[in-house]
């Protein structure tokens, strides 16, 4: 018997019980929720102490770039623990050095310099203050579908419906729309229309906030969990443009799609387009350590070379972090897992998911690149009614309750998100692994079917 089978139901009695007594669980009511009880995991697949084995379609929260137990980045770990497990970050410190030169390495254009953080939201944060700093100005505008992080301005950034019961307010704070051709907020009908409506409506937007009032326009390069919608071709660039001509700075939050996710080292990297500021979390290590970070442009960087940068973390760059950073990045390059994303996409997710849609009603439309796929669910194809009303924030929502126990009950975790199903696996996943999740999803979606009208 494989370990993962070994199953142990009275240990994950016991896990469950002290979990229900003392973890505080995020976006949740505490006595409506029931987490599984997780006894391991490897590779693209985690297993519970009732000896069910599931095939990992969330990478976590889309972290798990390169699977779970890497043993390089274990190992890496390891060593790092035995050699210098903590340090300070007013120091120079090798692991910390090299984690931020491969890192620079593979962020576009002149993005040099790496602030490190621990996670996605401190990044948006410390970005935002950087780009405030850097042009003298107050407000920062961001996209509604988006999200950004749970941190005062990073939840005030994010569009998504959870900001709302934290929306307190913060100041400079505007929300502008951002191109979605399938539920256009411009009623356009094509790319181009989308495309050029939507840059019309930005220059509108910043028109009448005032040019010389805005630091920064936020945005995620391609919208993560709002919904994996790639911008129409020239939008991004179109987006730069704007920002040259009032002197204000891109953010690229690529805390989501960077690191090999849509098949490239960043989403930035389709568009041709370069950042001042790209916020990164998640992927640059696979999530074995909390670690997330801004990589900073010659001109912002230049700003705090005599004046010194406000703004700091007990655990910037910590070196148990930037060891799993090192050791994954490396084993991203020998193992060509970049590659292998895009490949994947290219041959089994894309046209897999497809046919997929062609076959099942529910599924209003297929979007992504890479390991970076989402299916709009719908009650009805013609007008697009979402599986769900689309500003639920939560509540019980039977149709997609339904198709996410019908993919558990198949083997497949799902990241199932208002009215859709983000298809987001490790960037190494298998083509085999990956044939088995589209299989496992042909017989949930025959669950969502019955929803349609
Ligand atoms: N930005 C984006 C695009 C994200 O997807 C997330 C997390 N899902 C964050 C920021 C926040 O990251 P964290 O949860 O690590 O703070």
């Amino acid at each position: 018997m494989t370990p993962h089978l070994a199953a142990d139901p009275k240990a994950g009695a016991a896990v469950k019980a002290a979990d229900r007594a003392h973890v505080f669980h995020s976006w949740s009511a505490q006595e409506l929720i029931d987490p599984l009880a997780v006894a391991g995991a490897e590779g693209s697949y985690f297993w519970d102490y009732e000896g069910n084995r599931y095939l990992d379609f969330t990478s976590g929260l889309v972290f798990t770039n390169i699977g779970y137990q890497h043993p390089a980045v274990v190992a890496a770990i390891q060593e790092q623990a035995g050699r210098l497990s903590t340090f300070a970050p007013a120091f120079a410190v090798d692991v910390r050095s090299e984690a931020a030169r491969l890192i620079a390495e593979r962020t576009p254009g002149d993005l040099d310099k790496i602030f490190f953080t621990n996670g996605g939201a401190e990044a948006v944060e410390n970005a935002v203050r950087m780009a405030r700093l850097h042009t003298g100005r107050p407000k920062v505008l961001s996209a509604y579908r988006s999200y950004h992080g749970s941190t005062s301005t990073a939840i005030n950034l994010t569009g998504d419906p959870r900001r709302w019961a934290s929306d307190s307010g913060n100041a400079g704070v505007v929300r502008f729309w951002a191109p979605f051709l399938y539920r256009s907020p411009f009623y356009a009908t094509t790319e181009a229309e989308e495309c050029a409506r939507a840059l019309e409506h930005l220059e509108a937007t910043i028109a009448f906030e005032g040019p010389a009032t805005i630091a920064a326009i936020v945005l995620e390069t391609i919208p993560g969990t709002a919904g994996i919608m790639t911008p129409p071709p020239g939008y991004l660039a179109g987006v730069r443009e704007l920002c040259d001509r009032h002197g204000i700075l891109l953010v690229l939050d690529e805390v989501m799609a960077g690191f090999g996710r849509t098949g490239a080292w960043f989403a930035a990297d389709h568009f041709d387009v370069v950042p001042d500021l790209l916020t990164f979390a998640k992927g640059v290590n696979s999530g074995y350590v909390p670690l997330g970070g801004v990589a900073i442009s010659a001109a912002v960087a230049d700003t705090f070379a005599t004046r010194p940068y406000p703004g700091g973390l007990t655990y910037s760059g910590h070196p148990l972090a930037c060891a799993a950073a090192v050791a994954t990045l490396r084993v991203m390059a020998e193992e060509k897992i970049v590659e292998h994303a895009a490949y994947i996409g290219e041959t089994v997710l894309g046209p897999g998911l497809r046919e997929l849609a062609d076959r099942h009603p529910s599924v209003g439309e297929v979007r992504g690149t890479g390991v970076f796929w989402a299916l709009d669910l719908v009650r009805d194809r013609e007008t697009r009614e979402p599986l769900v009303p689309y500003n639920a924030t939560g509540e019980a929502n039977a149709p997609m309750a339904a198709f996410a126990a019908a993919c558990k009950k198949g083997g497949l975790w799902p990241f199932v998100n208002m009215n859709r199903t983000h298809v987001v696996p490790p960037c190494n996943v298998t083509e085999a692994e990956a044939k088995e999740g589209l299989t496992i999803l042909d017989a949930a979606l025959s669950v969502a079917d019955e929803h349609v009208v």
